[in-house]
């Protein structure tokens, strides 16, 4: 059975590697790659000694340790790798807030901490005693789970700043496992001073020492480089007759793309014109990432920082870069990592960019200009999904069409399912079994 698989993400890389590890032929593997290198989202980038996540800073983390685990084995083994406490804070006018924001409440001005505890206490008021139905637009739910004073002092603004569109376009079904549900008491413990943890989830996290979070894919490619075609999008697929595919005129038993849903109707040709509307249709926001190179000696001990009002820039999120891993600077430097989210579809941001930017974490009291030795930039066009209302009933329209035709969708864009690298692996694994299981069949 030879298979294509679209795209050298960790999600394409982790199934061929998976397939390879069970016995699959490598020889009957292809991976098709439209960058020159792989890593897709995981890609870092060196500029004289600094080094940076292009799409926004990665921590390695994962409920599943064994999975966790192949991750960094892949990548040189627990010594390749440095662990770190996550730190995680918001900015607030001049005061560093506790993350999550509800846990952090006793560290606000005394006005937004009144308005923010009443608020929080009148909405879990009503859930409590009228058993309230969560609302199904983003807006509506923020104020049903949060109440007024979190609303408008931190959730409405920082969710603007990243889905860069009304929140009452956006569904509240994204964030059902994702928002952490902090029980009433600790909320009110935090707000009277007594600290209250909340999430711990990647309280502790995992980064490889050299080379960025791409060491992590650089360390799975590792055993498959024949089977990498590097600069080689997959640009034509056509259906071949005993159910396989053509991909670049190459006959494929089976073809895995992780390619984003929507570029699928620009490589399949002859698919039917309402799944490929359905396809086009699916929303996301792309990202622009600066790096800040400073002449700083240390930096305090952070991973990274909220910004979650307009007036301090367009930066949603500060990394503190260099804290990762010493090997991302040069001794004595030290580094941020600023990312700023724009619509999918829109050009990106102009020079005005690093202006504003820099503008607004200066603003925020994070450096000092003099500091500044260079700023470097990159663009990547998919990054965050978007929850619009219509996600649902385009994407089922488009897994609909790949299981009627044979490809399967894997990935992050590939499946639109909001994944972070470790369920990338998970859900790769998944499919080699699947893969295994045919080819034993065929
Ligand atoms: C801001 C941000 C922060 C994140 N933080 C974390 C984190 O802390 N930890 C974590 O684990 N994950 C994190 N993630 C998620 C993680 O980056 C993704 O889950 C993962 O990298 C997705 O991998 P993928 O292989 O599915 O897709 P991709 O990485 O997008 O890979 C798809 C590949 O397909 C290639 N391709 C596209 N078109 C073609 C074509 N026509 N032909 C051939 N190839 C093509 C692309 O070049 C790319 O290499 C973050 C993501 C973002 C945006």
């Amino acid at each position: 059975m030879k298979i294509a698989i679209l795209g050298a993400g960790v999600s394409g890389l982790a199934l061929a590697r998976t397939l390879g590890e069970r016995g699959f032929p490598l020889a009957d593997l292809t991976l098709f790659e439209a960058d020159g290198v792989v890593g897709g989202l995981c890609r870092s980038k060196s500029v004289d000694g600094f080094t940076y996540d292009v799409s926004g800073g990665h921590i390695l983390f994962s409920k599943d340790r064994a999975v966790m685990q192949w991750m960094k084995d892949c990548a040189g083994g627990d010594e390749a790798f440095v662990q770190r406490e996550r730190h995680t804070k918001i900015r607030f006018g001049n005061r560093f807030v506790h993350y999550p924001f509800e846990n952090g409440l006793g560290d606000l001005p005394e006005q937004p901490k009144f308005e923010c505890l009443q608020g929080y206490v009148q909405a879990w008021h009503l859930r409590d005693k009228y058993a309230t139905q969560a609302p199904g637009d983003f807006k509506g739910w923020i104020r049903w789970r949060f109440g007024d004073g979190i609303a408008r002092h931190f959730m409405d603004p920082y969710n603007e700043k990243i889905w860069k569109r009304p929140l009452e376009e956006i569904s509240s079904a994204w964030v059902a496992g994702r928002v952490p549900d902090a029980p009433i008491d600790d909320v009110l413990k935090a707000a009277i001073g007594v600290r209250t943890e909340g999430y711990t989830h990647q309280s502790i996290f995992f980064y490889p020492r050299r080379g960025g979070f791409q060491a992590i894919t650089d360390g799975i490619a590792s055993s498959l480089r024949e089977r990498i075609r590097l600069s080689t999008p997959a640009t034509d697929l056509v259906r071949a007759r005993d159910g396989g595919w053509r991909v670049n005129g190459e006959p494929f038993d089976r073809v895995v793309s992780t390619l984003p849903l929507n570029a699928l109707p620009e490589v399949v040709r002859e698919m039917p014109a309402d799944v490929a509307e359905a396809m086009r249709g699916l929303a996301y926001n792309s990202i622009a990432t600066l790096l800040v190179a400073l002449d700083r000696p240390a930096h305090p001990d952070l991973s990274w920082i909220y910004l979650p009002h307009h007036e301090q820039g367009p930066v949603n999120r500060v990394t503190y870069m260099s804290n990762y891993s010493p090997e991302l600077a040069p001794a004595g430097k030290t580094s941020f990592l600023c990312e700023v989210t724009f619509p999918g579809g829109a050009p990106a941001p102009g020079p005005e960019l690093e202006r504003e930017a820099i503008a607004g974490i200066e603003g925020a009291g994070l450096l000092r200009r003099e500091e500044i030795l260079f700023v470097d930039r990159s663009v990547c066009r998919y990054a965050y999904i978007v929850y619009d209302h219509q996600l649902f009933a385009r994407r089922g329209v488009a897994l609909e069409w790949c299981a009627t035709n044979g490809v399967v969708p894997l990935g992050r864009f590939g499946r639109y399912d909001y994944f972070n690298s470790d369920q990338c692996v998970i859900a790769a694994r998944g499919v080699a079994e699947e893969l295994l299981d045919r080819a034993r069949v065929g």
